[in-house]
């Protein structure tokens, strides 16, 4: 370890890793610098924010804060007023993020980023970043950084038509991304360091069935890559002293993909939903008779005159309306498979200013099973192109302070990772 004389906040973020699999990959020695680090810190399981999309989870976790407040609801959003889908961006984070408070930070790869927003160092931002020249901040490093070859997203088409070629441009990504982190940490004097590894969430994606199945020919592809980014993790950690505040965490965990369950395609044949048209794409083609109508992953709007323009729900009907989606959803079966774990309030379950743009009725699915906001889709359930998903409570969190946490047996949540560093 160097030694340096001011204490630093570190941020590693893993994507999409669940608190099983560093469990195994850390006693199996796939993982040995995390192993060592587990070892002597404090190790937990983590709540991924409602939903478990990226952009909530990692608004959430850099503004400290909860959708109420920071106001991300999803990958995407309605307008009230025309019922068309935006996409909501850092400009929309209504939460000043905590590296905002830093006087020398470099962020490398957070999603839900982009546009770079200024502050005090460097940023270049994560998946969803459109272009490069809005990913990083300050826009002189631009030069810099497209000679660096550094790569803002993996190429995702690659998955399918050559596994072996996405594999290697995953592993090049981290490598090209780590090798600015190292050069740009040893330009200046950091206190805040933040670096994400995506790669793992898109590996994942993929090829989950690799992790359980001894059978699946890709599996000592991705404990490769696994051991990649524990090589990852060790370089990290080799620049790090016994002073600095050094935090590891997923957003959200991990599970085999079993089903994706249609949410409109549900509402549409209970009466719910209504279209304009036979070929529906977003919520602009739903016919003014719509009583309510899902996003993704399995936000629940209720079209009522109080918050929508053409809204045919009373504000007086809208409770017997929620309690009545709450008993379907909730008693869901289809082919002999419960479909949702649990529904929740968004004005019970998001505290803040926002919470009015908070999507009525939040549904969390039942393990294995994906749930989607599509109009367009003729089927209730199918199995598509991803082969794992999304986990709400199985993410992880592992830190070199012994803070005063005392009941381990609840999950550690999202929100409080950077209360960490205070
Ligand atoms: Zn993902």
């Amino acid at each position: 370890m160097e030694t340096k004389k001011k204490k630093r906040n570190i941020l590693i973020g893993l994507d999409g890793v669940p608190h099983l699999l560093i469990e195994r990959y850390t006693r199996k020695g796939i993982m040995p610098n995390l192993r060592r680090f587990i070892n002597s810190n404090t190790f937990l399981k983590m709540n991924s924010s409602v939903p478990e999309v990226s952009s909530v989870a990692w608004s959430s976790i850099i503004t400290g804060t909860n959708p109420g407040e920071h106001g991300i609801f999803g990958f995407m959003d309605v307008n009230h007023r025309n019922y068309s889908l935006m996409f909501p961006d850092a400009r929309d984070l209504q939460v000043a993020p905590f590296w905002q408070r830093y006087k020398q930070a470099a962020v490398i790869n957070v999603p839900s980023t982009y546009p770079a927003q200024p502050m005090n160092g460097f940023l270049i931002s994560g998946f969803v970043s459109i272009d490069l020249e809005g990913a990083v901040y300050p826009r002189s490093m631009l030069d810099e950084i497209k000679t660096s070859r550094y790569r803002i997203d993996v190429n995702n088409s690659l998955a399918k038509e050559s596994p072996s070629g996405f594999i290697d441009d995953l592993h090049k990504t981290l490598e090209v991304r780590l090798k600015f982190l190292e050069k740009i940490w040893d330009r200046e004097e950091r206190d805040l360091i933040v670096f994400v590894v995506s790669g793992t969430d898109r590996l994942n994606h993929y090829f989950w069935n690799a992790f359980d199945d001894i059978s699946n020919s890709y599996k000592s592809t991705f404990e490769e890559y696994y051991n990649l980014v524990d090589r990852a993790i060790g370089r990290i950690l080799d620049r790090c002293t016994d002073d600095d505040n050094v935090i590891i965490f997923s957003e959200h965990g991990f599970e085999t993909l079993d089903v994706e369950f249609y949410v409109n395609r549900f509402l549409q044949e209970k009466g719910y939903v209504q279209y304009k048209n036979d070929d529906p794409k977003t919520p602009v083609d739903l016919d003014i008779t719509t009583k309510a109508f899902a996003l993704d992953p399995g936000r629940i709007y209720i079209n009522s005159s109080d918050k929508f323009l053409f809204g045919r729900v009373k504000p007086t009907e809208k409770e017997t309306l929620m309690t009545e989606l709450e008993i379907l959803f909730k008693n869901l079966v289809i082919d002999g498979k419960k479909m949702i774990k649990k529904v929740y309030r968004g004005n019970l379950l998001y505290k803040g200013p926002f919470v009015k743009n908070a999507p009525d009725l939040i549904l969390l699915g039942e393990d294995g099973v994906d749930l989607k906001g599509k109009f367009s889709v003729k089927k209730m359930t199918d199995k598509r192109m991803f082969n794992g998903k999304h986990k709400h409570n199985n993410a992880f969190i592992t830190f070199s302070r012994k803070k005063e946490i005392q009941d381990t047996s609840k999950p550690y949540d999202v929100e409080k990772i950077i209360k960490l560093l205070e």
